[in-house]
């Protein structure tokens, strides 16, 4: 039988819920992998996995060409990363901590003055979500080359999408992304809250939101998309000026309820000043152009 080709070895840096994850998929796919993690007890489970657990950052990091770091902010990774400048030298970091797009330019900058290849990385999963399908990862970086060079090795975390040589550009797909679920997720609390407000079980109702949320979802993202990278925003469908004069509707309902309106007063400000603005015949999409400063 032909020998399996050799796995390339990786070294993981921070072991919360995610790094736990991510070693643990590496290691499900056959690569050799070191671990190490700031309270090292962390490290147990994944050795019982065949994982390699290293006693400082530095001896990880000198175990493999392939540094994976996943702290839980970057100034964290900074502060680890800039006393082992020598040992990762020659090395590729993949940054996989959230973080700014201003910061993995910061690191970028960092790495480069000291002969490190580094690579930016936004999760768009759970750790749950690890090594499933469905799972993906952004990546940026300068040296495109590095990324294909390891994107096997990577593909073993969840599906990889490479968006740029900006090494800011994973962060700021990451943080957009973000964007749209956090809206969401206030759009979901406030519905909750309002059935709720006449005793409706939130079991009850969530088919009909979570099916209602995915139809908008299917219609209002391509059709925004098309507008803004057209310029034309006028619809026959639902106008700003429909949308401003209803809004009330919302908030005075809030208030009967006996609910704070608070997370949805801004809307009403941004409906009003597009109306006042001459947008009232064009539809939601034009809302992304009025939120520049200045
Ligand atoms: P955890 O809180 O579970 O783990 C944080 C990790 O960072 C621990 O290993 C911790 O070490 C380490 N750490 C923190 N500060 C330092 C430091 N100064 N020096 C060395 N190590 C440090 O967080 P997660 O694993 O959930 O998240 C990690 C990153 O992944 C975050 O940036 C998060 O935003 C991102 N992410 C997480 C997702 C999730 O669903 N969990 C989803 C997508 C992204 P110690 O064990 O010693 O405290």
């Amino acid at each position: 039988m032909p020998a399996q080709p050799a796995q390339s070895p990786v070294s993981v840096l921070g072991l919360g819920l995610m790094g736990t994850a991510l070693a643990a998929a590496l290691l499900k796919a056959g690569h050799p992998t070191t671990v190490w993690n700031r309270t090292a007890a962390k490290t147990g489970p994944l050795a019982a996995q065949g994982a390699t657990p290293a006693d400082t950052a530095k001896d990880a990091i000198e175990a493999s060409p392939l540094v994976i770091v996943c702290l839980t902010t970057n100034t964290d990774v900074r502060a680890l990363l800039e006393p082992e400048a020598d040992a990762l030298a020659g090395r590729t970091v993949v940054n996989l901590t959230n973080g700014t797009p201003s910061q993995a330019r910061e690191l970028d900058s960092w790495a480069a003055a000291h002969g490190i290849t580094y690579l930016d990385g936004g999760i768009m999963a759970v750790p749950q979500m690890i090594a499933t399908p469905g799972a993906y990862i952004l990546y940026s970086g300068t040296d495109e080359a590095a990324f294909a060079a390891h994107r096997d090795t990577l593909s073993a975390l969840a599906d990889t999408k490479w968006v740029g040589k900006d090494p800011g550009l994973a962060a700021l797909y990451d943080l957009s992304l973000l964007t749209g679920m956090y809206g969401m997720v206030m759009g979901v609390a406030q519905a909750f809250a309002l059935i709720g407000s006449e005793g409706v079980p939130a079991r009850e109702f969530a088919p009909l939101l979570s099916e209602w949320i995915v139809a908008m979802t299917h219609g209002l993202v391509p059709s925004g998309a098309a507008a803004l990278d057209s310029g034309q925003h006028l619809t026959d469908v639902s106008n700003l000026a429909m949308n401003r004069t209803a809004f009330p509707n919302f908030t005075s309902t809030f208030t009967e309820q006996g609910l704070r309106s608070d997370l949805f007063a801004p809307f009403q400000d941004l409906l009003d000043r597009a109306v006042e603005q001459g947008h009232g015949a064009d539809g939601l999409s034009r809302l992304a152009t009025l939120l520049k400063k200045g």
